[in-house]
């Protein structure tokens, strides 16, 4: 048990770990946490929810990936056509 405290806003569902007492609003992120920092403590229902829930975030983390490629891109070629044709 860490000397950690978190403040919940009150009247909210609360996820709490059962090994560290860490709360958490959504059964999902319970799932994520529980499969990372506890993951020789999971029976396998919990694998299997950290397990969906773990490939339900790499859809939208590829495309947030390639959205920022994409700024940085612009950004660097931007700067680029800004120096040439003003510097
Ligand atoms: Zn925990």
């Amino acid at each position: 048990m860490t000397s950690e405290t978190y403040d919940v806003p009150p009247g909210e569902p609360v996820y709490e770990c059962p090994d560290c007492g860490r709360p958490f609003p959504e059964r999902r992120l319970l799932a994520l946490h529980r499969g990372l920092d506890h993951p020789d403590r999971l029976d396998e229902a919990e694998r299997d929810a950290f397990e969906s829930a773990y490939e339900a975030e790499a859809e939208p983390l590829r495309r947030y990936r390639i959205a920022a490629v994409g700024v940085l891109v612009v950004l660097y070629f931007g700067l680029l056509m800004a120096f040439a044709l003003l510097g």
